[in-house]
């Protein structure tokens, strides 16, 4: 079936593809839909992933699925949590994934404490006041510098002790298996192979 993936993000996009293999994915750029960037209001992945589901829906009538994620860093509280595209912006104008990098290593510069999480809530939002919902993580250590060029945001930083690598060392495959969002939409795809949501 069709379905609308309520993101600009390439990267996000370009993961979910495989993960939700037998359907066809559209951005809404391919619909025409060129400003799509509903306000992230809400408090949890939940609400966020929600937001943009809905808005999407709201626009188009069609089934959507919305991807809300980020990196939660234990030491910090969790931050920056839903706020991780946003992290470290200063007057609206978001750092580049590089600045936003080197500003949490130097935030757990003399932090023993590494352990962190991806989190990926993924909503499939198929009519009014009718969804279904996961939210899956993957956990790892902040690492003490950069490794890596695959993947996207975080991943070069985000250090798997049991592969004894960074995330962005990972295959996309591998990426997909394991991750955060591979682990939601692995389960969202099973739940839509068994059901109708006409
Ligand atoms: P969102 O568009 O509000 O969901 O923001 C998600 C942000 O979290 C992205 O811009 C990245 O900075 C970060 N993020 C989410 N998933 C990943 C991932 O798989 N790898 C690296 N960074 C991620």
């Amino acid at each position: 079936m069709q379905l609308l993936i309520a993101t600009n993000n390439i990267h996000k996009f370009e993961e979910l593809k495989p993960l939700f293999a037998g359907h066809e994915l559209l951005r809404p750029a391919d619909l025409g839909i060129g400003n799509f960037n509903p306000e992230e209001h809400g408090t949890t992945f939940f609400e966020n992933a929600l937001i943009k589901a809905e808005s999407l829906y709201r626009i188009t009538g069609r089934p959507v699925i919305a991807d809300d994620s980020g990196l939660c860093v234990e030491a910090l509280g969790g931050r920056p949590g839903i706020e991780s595209a946003r992290y470290g912006a200063s007057g609206g104008t978001p750092l580049s994934a590089e600045e936003k990098n080197r500003l949490l290593l130097s935030e757990l510069e003399h932090v023993q404490d590494r352990r962190c999480a991806f989190v990926c809530c993924l909503v499939l939002y198929y009519g009014r006041q009718r969804f279904l919902c996961v939210q899956e993580t993957l956990e790892g250590e902040i690492s003490m510098a950069p490794r890596g060029m695959q993947g996207f945001g975080y991943d070069p930083i985000v250090y798997l002790p049991q592969w004894a690598k960074t995330v962005a060392e990972l295959s996309p495959e591998e990426k997909n298996r394991i991750s955060h969002r591979g682990k939601a939409a692995q389960k969202m795809a099973a739940m839509l192979s068994l059901i109708s949501i006409q």
